[in-house]
């Protein structure tokens, strides 16, 4: 209930006769903008808000209301059996005049009091007029968006609950206002947009039971701080399609109301019913129309328009059933105490005070003293339309609880209310359509952007061909610049060299004259005989110097037979010095030739070693040789024989002379080049399984191992591994590795080794030991698996598939182990992490890594290891297994595998996959 200040004035026209009766008197005040009557009591007063206007106002938020009072109705009850005996002798109390809308209330024979109100219904009245006149006006505002309430008031027996309540379920004509309301409500529905949900409670003692789930007691009142609308969230709220699940609510409410007032040993007239129908529509295109958007260039924005979040109105219909109006003793003769009688009384004195306060526009109603009063503070002073039907009995024994009624009834004529349409922005269906088109434009964005890296890329390649044009085009008139340079050059050149040649000569020549004039100048003045003389005296020189060339000539002519004797002998000498030297060459050739042949001996000793070896003990065993046999030997012997100079001979002469000692002693020689040569020498031993023991036995495992951790040489390493890899295929040697520690040492060079073909080698050991059902804890834990995991870093197809083979050789003596009960807890490979490579690698392109992997994961997959195959997801690889492997033994056991786990089971069950 609103306080007085926001009434907009209170009617004038309530006690007595100081109204004129109006044929609208009972009609509601529609503020909507359809063509109702609009409310005679708001446009007597003054049509200030004009029902448009305040349509308007209550979209743009500040709303009003227009101004609408309660409308109250009086029913009068048909007397009742009893009271036909024991008032049969009196008149009734009241005389109705339904005409005039007055009810007389006699004081005595000759005396009564007139009241006007807005209905008057005679004990004749039909339930369907009653409905009709007092709640389908309240019922039609609340279609439209209003918040309505409907109450009945009066002394217990007077007709209460059969006005609102009966369920008129034997006799149709007798629906009461409740039954009669929901079928207009549900009847007016569009099932796609609109939404009906009912609550039903009970307020007794100042407590709110939920009468739908009795269990739900003392529910508390929510306001909210800023409308000050009411609400009580824990209360049950059912929602509602039909008019049939609403009668079996009904009834429901009803016999939980009974069972409830039984057990608090009251009476259902002490507690007040109340229903509360909650109404939802959408409004339609209405608002969109009104709202259309324009843009800057005059074009409707669709968007802009479709943002616009739809309006839903929201109203609700609060049905009251009041507990009996009549004062109940203070002495508490129901059984109560004081207290209790106090706490009964509370809400409906509370109410009483509220009206009076508000028919008197008092500054303060007390809307806060009661529950029922906060509940209906929208009913009385507020937004609601409101429409109260008290009801009276008969007879003239309660005159004075029907005096009480009726004037509660007058007062409650005063009360003005403030008519609101309950309409606001759907915010929810707003924001998922803003959603769809955000996501919408988000795609577009996506596309967009596509579209500009491609383009992008594209000038980029252009602009790149471009530069690389340029670049070429720059290069070419480099070129060509620098050509013509170099020619310019070379011209100028030969130019200037011209030039210089052609001076030379003018000077040579102007030389020459300038000599002959001076000679001729000299010569001139002298005379012949001196002439004569000096060219005596020419010849004179000229003679000596002749004569001491002659004996320089004679001198160097000896002294060159001279040295032609001395070149005679030194050539002499040479040619001897070079017969010695190509002596000497022919015999270093030799030598080399010969080593090369004990090299290629010492390789093929590998082959032949063994095969001479046997046939050589065999002859000289004493054994009785089969007759192919000997046939065989003799044939070898003779063959020795024969070629006993040629190179298969040397190499048995070797392999006899030299002996396994001794190829191992040479694997520690000094030169490396014979250690290279000796280690291969015995991998080739090594290769064949009968030498295996002997090589063994003459400490060669040892010395492979030793080289494999002292030889820098990568062949060596290489070469030592593959011995030991072939060694390790024997479980005795296997055993001896472990022991002489050669894991650690294979460990150590599979950390080191660089060369795929190292690694194959030492994987490959490891491999041959992983399938050692005894060795299986001592591997792992001197890190034999780690090492193998390790060396998958190389990607070398040749190295995976060796190190599949390891995991698949141990998996498979931990499966065995763990079938016969020699293991428990979860697979090895599984603690030092080989599942996520192992998961990973199950699919791989090659088939013998492929191969290995799925074998491994076939074993792998028992009971103690299913969680964690789930959780790296190995279950997948299994189960694609089971499904795609091209060999059928390994698809096979994937699937029994699968389906005789029941953690596998579980999985693809939660998975919902069919297996
Ligand atoms: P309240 O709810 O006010 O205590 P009820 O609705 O229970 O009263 O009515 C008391 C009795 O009177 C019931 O038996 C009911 O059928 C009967 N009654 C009430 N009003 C009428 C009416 N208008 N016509 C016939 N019987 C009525
Ligand atoms: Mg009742």
């Amino acid at each position: 209930m609103a306080s007085g200040s926001f009434r907009n004035g209170g009617p004038k026209l309530t006690s007595k006769l100081d109204r004129q009766p109006s044929s609208a008197a009972y009609s509601t005040p529609k503020p909507s903008s359809k063509s109702r009557p609009s409310a005679a009591p708001a446009s007597r007063r003054g049509g200030s808000v004009a029902p448009a206007a305040a349509h308007s106002a209550s979209k743009a938020g500040g709303d009003a209301g227009v101004p609408g009072r309660v409308r109250v109705a009086v029913r009068l009850r048909p007397r009742n059996a009893e009271e036909m005996i024991a008032d049969a002798d009196f008149a009734d109390c009241v005389e109705l005049q339904p005409e005039l809308k007055r009810l007389k209330l006699r004081k005595n024979n000759w005396e009564s009091e007139t009241y006007e109100f807005d209905e008057v219904l005679t004990e004749f009245a039909s339930q369907k007029r009653v409905y009709e006149v007092v709640a389908k006006p309240v019922v039609e505002s609340v279609l439209e968006g209003y918040n309505g309430t409907v109450m009945a008031y009066g002394q217990t027996g007077t007709g209460k609950t059969f006005t609102l309540g009966r369920l008129g379920e034997e006799d149709t004509a007798a629906r009461g206002i409740m039954v009669r309301a929901m079928e207009d409500i549900l009847g007016d529905m569009s099932p796609e947009t609109d939404s009906v949900s009912v609550s039903y409670l009970q307020l007794y003692m100042e407590s709110i039971q939920d009468l739908l789930v009795p269990a739900n007691d003392n529910i508390a009142i929510v306001e909210d701080p800023k409308t000050g609308d009411v609400s009580l969230p824990g209360v049950t709220t059912v929602e509602l399609r039909d008019q049939k699940s609403f009668m079996e609510l009904l009834r429901l409410g009803e016999a939980h109301r009974f069972a409830a007032n039984t057990k608090l040993n009251t009476e259902s007239s002490r507690s007040h019913a109340i229903l509360i129908v909650n109404v939802k529509r959408s409004v339609k295109g209405r608002h969109d129309a009104d709202q259309s958007f324009h843009g800057e260039n005059g074009t409707s924005s669709t968007m802009v328009t479709s943002f616009r979040p739809p309006i839903v109105r929201k109203s609700k219909l609060v049905v009251v059933d009041l507990a009996g109006s009549e004062r109940i003793d203070k002495s508490g003769s129901e059984g109560h105490t004081l207290e209790e009688a106090k706490s009964i009384n509370l809400s409906l004195s509370a109410l009483g005070k509220c009206i009076n306060a508000l028919a008197e526009n008092s500054p303060h109603v007390p809307v806060r003293d009661s529950k029922l009063t906060r509940l209906l503070r929208d009913s009385f002073g507020g937004s609601a339309r409101t429409s109260l039907v008290v009801t009276i009995g008969p007879s003239p024994r309660h005159r004075g609880e029907t005096s009480s009624t009726i004037m509660f009834g007058q007062r409650a004529m005063k009360v003005e209310n403030m008519v609101k349409l309950k309409e606001e922005f759907d915010y929810k269906s707003l924001c998922r359509r803003l959603d769809i088109e955000l996501d919408k434009l988000i795609a577009e964005n996506e596309r967009q952007r596509k579209d500009f890296e491609d383009e992008i890329e594209r000038i980029r390649t252009e602009a790149d061909s471009r530069i690389a044009e340029a670049e070429r085009s720059y290069t070419n008139a480099l070129e060509n610049e620098r050509l013509k340079c170099q020619q310019d050059y070379m011209d100028s050149i030969k130019k200037l060299e011209e030039k210089w040649m052609s001076d030379v000569e003018k000077a040579r020549a102007e030389h020459q004259d300038a000599c002959l004039e001076k000679e001729c100048n000299k010569e001139a003045p002298t005379s012949s005989s001196d002439e004569i003389a000096e060219v005596r005296q020419l010849l004179e020189s000229e003679k000596l110097m002749r004569q001491s060339s002659e004996d320089e000539v004679s001198n160097l002519k000896s002294e060159v037979s001279h040295w032609k004797n001395l070149e005679a002998a030194g050539n002499a000498e040479i040619m001897k010095l070079r017969k010695m030297l190509d002596s000497e060459a022919n015999q270093k050739q030799k030598l080399e030739e010969e080593i090369a042949i004990l090299k290629s001996q010492l390789l093929q000793l590998s082959l032949q070693a063994d095969e001479t070896r046997r046939s050589l003990d065999r002859g000289g065993s004493g054994k009785v040789l089969t007759g192919f046999d000997s046939l065989v030997s003799q044939a070898r012997h003779s063959q020795l024989r024969d070629s006993a100079n040629g190179p298969k001979a040397s190499i048995a002469k070797l392999f006899e002379q030299v002996g396994l000692q001794k190829i191992l002693s040479l694997l520690e020689s000094e030169d490396p080049d014979v250690r290279v040569h000796a280690v291969k020498v015995v991998a080739n031993l090594a290769a064949e399984e009968a030498n295996q023991e002997k090589i063994v036995e003459a400490g060669g495992l040892t010395s492979l191992l030793m080289l494999l951790r002292s030889s820098e040489d990568e062949t060596i390493r290489r070469v030592a591994a593959g011995a030991i890899a072939n060694l390790a295929m024997n479980e005795t040697n296997q055993e001896l590795i472990m022991a002489q520690g050669g894991i650690t040492l294979l460990s150590i060079t599979a950390a080191d080794a660089e060369d795929p073909q190292t690694l194959r080698m030492v994987a490959g050991a490891i491999a041959n030991l992983c399938g050692n059902d005894k060795l299986q804890m001592r591997l792992s834990g001197e890190g034999g698996i780690k090492a193998l995991l390790g060396m998958v870093r190389c990607g070398h197809p040749d190295v995976l598939a060796q190190v599949a083979r390891g995991i698949a050789n141990f998996a498979k003596c931990e499966s065995r182990a763990s079938t016969q009960g020699n293991k428990a807890g979860v697979s090895l490979l599984i603690e030092d992490g080989a599942l996520p490579w192992i998961v990973k690698n199950a699919n791989h392109e090659a088939s013998p890594i492929r191969r290995h992997i799925e074998l491994a994961l076939c074993h792998l997959a028992q009971h103690v290891n299913a969680k964690d195959m789930i959780r790296e997801g190995a279950l997948w690889e299994l189960v694609r297994i089971s499904r795609d492997c091209s060999r059928e033994d390994i698809r096979m056991l994937a699937h029994r595998t699968l389906i005789s786990s029941p953690t596998f089971q579980a999985e693809l069950r939660r998975l919902r996959i069919e297996f």
